[in-house]
């Protein structure tokens, strides 16, 4: 993905269809005739990653898988791995997802092999982490996403070649989101866990926020300290929605430009 601030990435889990090609194909469209600074991805269920790339998505959008397995290749029926994803036209995979940590019982140890994977195939990593709403409510959100970082990340991760996405557990599909107060409070408080277990290198990566991000909050959540892009699911899913998103974040960009 060529480098910029904002990293906009959609996660449509296990959703599109091949209805959802068309639109793949009018964001896809949008976003050759009208090039924006910022760096986009769809994550599509596996079966779409090749059709995606065959409309032409890699010239404006990036592709992902939504999980993959730590081993190159072996009998792990069901699973997909990272070389797999190259083939198919992947760039970057996300890893962790807190619906994989809580329906598949990843653990952070799972993640990181993971992430070793992701590495070891050329691919960018998105490594999510997030606390549950128990946690949050106990006080704990910071120390889990710590924890978490501290288990999940990889000693081959340097600077760039990887994102961190905070999701909490308890804002993804519900329409909640913390406040602009509780995101920087975390982003920071993941940027320091990040630099404690890879030390410099762990300045560099962008920090993305998820958790029901839409049209209406994009704008604030990608202006918070340390946010730097979002991944989306439910309004990934159609272009005119994930379009107002990315919109949003050349905003921000724009805004960061003013202030110097
Ligand atoms: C997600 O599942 O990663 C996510 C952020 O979902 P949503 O935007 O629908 O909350």
């Amino acid at each position: 993905m060529k480098q910029s601030v904002k990293m906009i990435v959609g996660n449509w889990k296990m959703n599109g269809e091949s209805a959802g090609l068309a639109e793949f194909e009018a964001l896809a469209a949008r976003l050759k005739s009208d090039p924006c600074r910022v760096d986009v991805a769809i994550c599509p269920p596996a079966t779409l990653i090749d059709r995606m790339r065959r409309i032409g998505g890699p010239a404006a959008i990036a592709l992902g898988g939504q999980d993959c397995h730590a081993e190159p290749r072996g009998a792990y029926t069901g699973s997909i791995s990272a070389e797999l994803l190259v083939e198919a036209g992947c760039d970057l995979v996300i890893v962790g997802h807190s619906e994989r940590r809580q329906m598949f019982e990843e653990t952070d140890a799972a993640v990181s092999a993971k992430t070793a994977g992701a590495l070891r195939a050329g691919l960018t990593p998105i490594i999510c982490v997030g606390e549950t709403l128990a946690q949050r409510e106990a006080g704990e959100a910071a120390s889990v996403v710590r924890g978490q970082i501290l288990g999940s990340l990889h000693d081959d991760l340097t600077g760039r070649d990887w994102a961190l996405a905070y999701e909490p557990v308890w804002a993804i599909g519900t329409g909640l989101t913390p406040t602009l107060e509780q995101i920087a409070e975390i982003h920071a408080a993941a940027r320091a866990a990040m630099v404690e277990r890879l030390g410099e290198g762990g300045r560099i990566a962008p920090i993305l926020y998820g958790g029901s991000v839409n049209a209406g909050n994009a704008r604030d959540i990608l202006a918070v300290a340390e946010v730097g892009g979002a991944l989306v699911g439910g309004a990934s899913l159609k272009a005119t929605d994930f379009l107002a998103i990315i919109h949003a974040a050349e905003l921000a960009l724009v805004a960061a430009d003013a202030q110097g």
